[in-house]
């Protein structure tokens, strides 16, 4: 469960049990005067039962201990109001604030605007029970240090920089030490799984790219090692970066050919697409995992619309439909 990867910097294995993610890669530096967390798991009892049994093994004294987190997702934020204590300091992001702050607000605008692009409002009731972001999101939430591009986070012999990588979340960060050749990737580059990219239900709407344009922010820095926020840790961060454009450019193909069927909306769109999960009819995939395709096919949509290669458009009804250009 723990595991020691460089010199006072240890990996913990938190179960996320029922997600196909397996688990959430916490890291810990120990160090002194103060230790540093980077990411916790969910709020719930099996992940933290984990992170307790696991710091205390490592000794680590949470009065002495800041957190960082890499971003929103309740995979990575969900224990940091169990884990700070009064004098820790919680490092975050400024775009995820809202989010954090006002969980109905932002829930209520989300599904409106996943309606408006074809998600059944059905499915969205199913939804909003199971979601992580309700079920198992972060409670107790302590004062938050607002981190942005170059800030500076130090732990010992560790001395990251945050480098702002939206995409996968509006607000995602991700730490290098240039020193150690060292990334911590959070869920913006993963080694054998590709991270979900969720558009943004606002005026931006090009999640998709913004995560292209932070991969190639990452894409320059000498890395030796990167560690995700899942599964296992790279060493080639170039080649994981060059095929994940692939994956991109392979989904955004697929979709002008779904596209020349004729006008449709991103939930029509979704369902036709490739999906890395284990299904035979869509209908078989829980509301959860339709959702995050549904929210990646979309985010698509977005990006081939800005580059010109589809057109969206909006019904008399408010509903939006997409066809190509
Ligand atoms: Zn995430």
């Amino acid at each position: 469960m723990v595991k020691e990867l460089l010199p006072c910097l240890y990996r913990i294995h938190v179960p996320l049990p029922e997600s196909p993610l397996k688990y959430l890669n916490s890291y810990v530096i120990k160090a002194s005067p103060r230790s540093l967390i980077i990411d916790t798991g969910m709020n719930r009892e099996e992940c933290l039962q984990t992170m307790k049994s696991a710091l205390s093994e490592l000794d680590i004294d949470l009065n002495k201990t800041d957190i960082f987190i890499t971003h929103i997702h309740a995979d990575h934020i969900g224990l940091a109001g169990h884990l700070a204590t009064e004098n820790s300091k919680v490092y975050f992001n400024r775009a995820e604030t809202f989010e954090i702050n006002s969980p109905g607000i932002w829930w209520q605008r989300m599904s409106q605007f996943a309606v408006l692009y074809g998600f059944p409002p059905d499915e969205l009731s199913k939804l909003f029970q199971s979601h992580p972001a309700t079920r198992y999101r972060i409670k107790n939430i302590p004062n938050l240090t607002i981190m942005k591009e170059g800030d500076l986070v130090e732990a010992g012999d560790y001395s990251f920089r945050c480098i702002e990588t939206p995409g996968h979340s509006p607000g995602h960060l991700c730490l290098y030490d240039a020193r150690k050749r060292l990334l911590v990737s959070g869920d913006h580059i993963l080694k054998d799984i590709t991270s979900n990219i969720t558009t943004r239900y606002d005026d931006v709407n090009n999640a998709l790219g913004e995560y292209l344009h932070s991969l190639d922010k990452i894409y320059p820095l000498d890395i030796a090692l990167a560690l995700p926020g899942h599964r296992n840790y790279l060493t080639d961060v170039r080649k994981r970066i060059n095929e994940l454009k692939e994956h991109h450019r392979e989904r955004a193909s697929e979709q002008l050919r779904i596209l020349s069927k004729g006008e449709q909306d991103a939930y029509q769109v979704t369902t036709q697409m490739t999906w890395d999960m284990k299904y035979e009819k869509w209908d078989e995939i829980q509301s959860m995992q339709k959702y995050f395709a549904f929210a990646e096919g979309l985010a698509h949509l977005q990006y081939l619309t800005l580059l010109g290669k589809a057109r969206e458009k909006k019904l008399s009804d408010g509903r939006i439909v997409y066809s190509l250009s």
